[in-house]
């Protein structure tokens, strides 16, 4: 899986790439990530890549034909065109799903923008998708172009330390998309508080039931959404209806 990430600012991807537990899927090349700004390519002495709006208005906007060319140079580096993303609050929003078509594509170019934005006959000619992280702005998309890479390379096989770790996270359909269970550390008694008994009790059927049972809880009070989605998908068993009745009965 290759990403080609264009961006004004490419250093600030050096500490990301080379940090944390994702490293190596960088690094081994599962997640191959290069680097490209459209300044290299920019002509005249001053290598412009961003001019005034037309119409008026503030700010800047990045200009399409130093965007053009780095999808070139990239198409010559790869031998062909791979698709195209651009950053974007007017993107579709990403979540678990779209994170993991991704990660079970072959990669993407992804575009990064910056100031006001990119000229729009840039997007209307190259981009094949646009991909929000939420409903806020973002000074650009190197950012996001990091949520994206980040989420991606978690889901890749052996990148996490315990095999399919990432099957016990929040979202995961192995996890029957449920949000995560609370988790413990040493020490057994902290500030006054103490560690669930049955977390220490080695009983592993009753460790699983009660990892489960906080999953419920927790989703049912924070997110009801993903309950409904669960036991539409048919997810629940009779055990977790009965928990989630007993919760409704003593909310009121
Ligand atoms: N004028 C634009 C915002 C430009 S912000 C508007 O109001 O919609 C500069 C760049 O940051 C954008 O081009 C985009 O690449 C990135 N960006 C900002 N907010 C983002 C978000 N919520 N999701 C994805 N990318 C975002």
């Amino acid at each position: 899986m290759r990403f080609d990430v264009v961006t004004l600012f490419p250093e600030i991807f050096a500490p990301f790439l080379t940090t944390g537990i994702t490293r190596r899927a960088y690094s081994s090349g599962a997640v191959d990530v290069h680097l490209f700004n459209p300044r290299d390519v920019a002509s005249g002495n001053y290598r412009r890549v961003d001019d005034r709006p037309f119409g008026g208005g503030p700010g800047m906007v990045m200009m399409a034909e130093p965007l053009e060319k780095t999808l070139d140079v990239i198409a010559s580096e790869r031998g062909h065109r791979a698709k195209v993303v651009l950053f974007s609050p007017i993107g579709q929003r990403l979540d678990h799903s779209l994170v993991q078509e991704w990660a079970n594509s072959d990669g993407a170019v992804l575009i990064c923008g910056r100031y006001e934005g990119v000229d729009q006959r840039f997007i209307d000619a190259h981009v094949d998708a646009q991909i929000s992280i939420g409903d806020f702005v973002l000074s650009g998309g190197e950012l996001p172009a990091m949520v994206l890479l980040d989420a991606v390379a978690r889901l890749q096989p052996d990148v996490l330390g315990d095999a399919d770790s990432h099957h016990f996270d929040s979202f995961n359909p192995a996890l029957d998309g449920l949000l995560d269970c609370p988790h413990y550390t040493r020490p057994e008694a902290w500030a006054g508080q103490a560690v669930p008994e049955v977390l220490l009790s080695g009983h592993h059927i009753n460790i699983a039931r009660w990892r489960r049972d906080q999953q419920l809880r927790l989703t049912a009070r924070h997110r009801p959404d993903l309950i409904a989605a669960a036991r539409a998908a048919g997810r629940l068993t009779a055990q977790d209806e009965d928990l989630l009745a007993s919760i409704a009965i003593m909310v009121g």
